[in-house]
């Protein structure tokens, strides 16, 4: 009896990959105030997962993240979104990127101080000439518990309710991947913890892709899997992690 092809070589999923670096290298500086900020870094950010970056300050978290988010070039090396080398496009075909597949939530909020929650959430894929289908954006809204809060300004809202906003402007164009720095930075620990929670939701109810840089053990242990970084180097990785145990790696680092 014949054997199917199929059946006796099994085929290899490929790794499903929302971005990455390959020998990822950046360097600033030259002479005696050079500093090498990124020491060839491979990396590979899976998609639907949440993946945390953690390490000591001045450790190249920032660095890594902006090189893989388009926001800066690398020194040598490459970086990619989804399949595309970012090292191989000008700053337009960069904006471009940035602009229609990734999101971004930063520590400082970043929302326009004149404009409503809802025009706030809204306003990115306004300029990308484009509008969230209605249904979608009513279930990121109410993901977030803004649904009351649409018609304030920023300056009406807690900080918490002003970084739920700047989640809700990520997750409604559904990008490619969402890159996260510090988001909790600025929040007590309730708001922030409500933030990961909803940054964590969006990975396992909706498939986003999120990517978190921060140096807080527990915003880490709410990550599928971190990534920790020395001296621009990748020296550990952890799965499923806890705060206590993200804490012992992060004690080894720094010893
Ligand atoms: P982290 O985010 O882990 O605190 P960074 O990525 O911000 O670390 O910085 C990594 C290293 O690169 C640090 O030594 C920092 O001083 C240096 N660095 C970062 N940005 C610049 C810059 N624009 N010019 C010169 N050095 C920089």
């Amino acid at each position: 009896m014949s054997v199917p092809a199929a059946a006796s070589a099994p085929t290899v999923p490929p790794v499903v990959s929302a971005a990455g670096a390959t020998a990822l290298s950046k360097v600033y500086g030259r002479g005696e105030a050079r500093v090498v900020a990124l020491d060839s870094v491979s990396v590979e950010f899976e998609r639907a997962r949440f993946t945390a970056i953690m390490g000591p300050s001045g450790s190249g978290k920032s660095t890594l993240m902006h090189c893989v988010a388009g926001l800066d070039s690398a020194s040598s090396g490459s970086a990619r979104i989804g399949d595309t080398d970012l090292s191989a496009l000008n700053d337009r075909q960069l904006t471009r990127v940035r602009r229609e597949r990734v999101g971004f939530v930063f520590q400082a909020f970043n929302l326009l101080p004149t404009l409503t929650a809802l025009e706030n959430i809204t306003l990115p894929m306004a300029i990308a000439g484009r509008m969230p289908e209605p249904r979608w954006l009513e279930t990121i809204v109410a993901k977030v518990g803004l649904a009351g809060r649409l018609s304030h300004r920023p300056a009406q809202l807690s900080g918490g309710q002003q970084q739920r906003v700047a989640v809700a402007r990520a997750l409604v164009s559904s990008p490619e991947i969402i890159f996260a720095d510090e988001p909790t930075g600025n929040l007590d620990s309730r708001a922030g913890a409500g933030i990961l929670a909803f940054l964590r939701d969006s990975v396992r109810e909706l498939g986003q892709t999120v990517v978190m840089v921060t140096h807080d053990p527990v915003a880490a242990s709410h990550a599928d899997r971190v990534i920790f970084l020395a001296d621009g180097r990748i020296t550990d990785e952890l799965l499923n992690p806890t705060a206590e145990r993200v804490l012992d790696r992060m004690r080894f680092l720094d010893s």
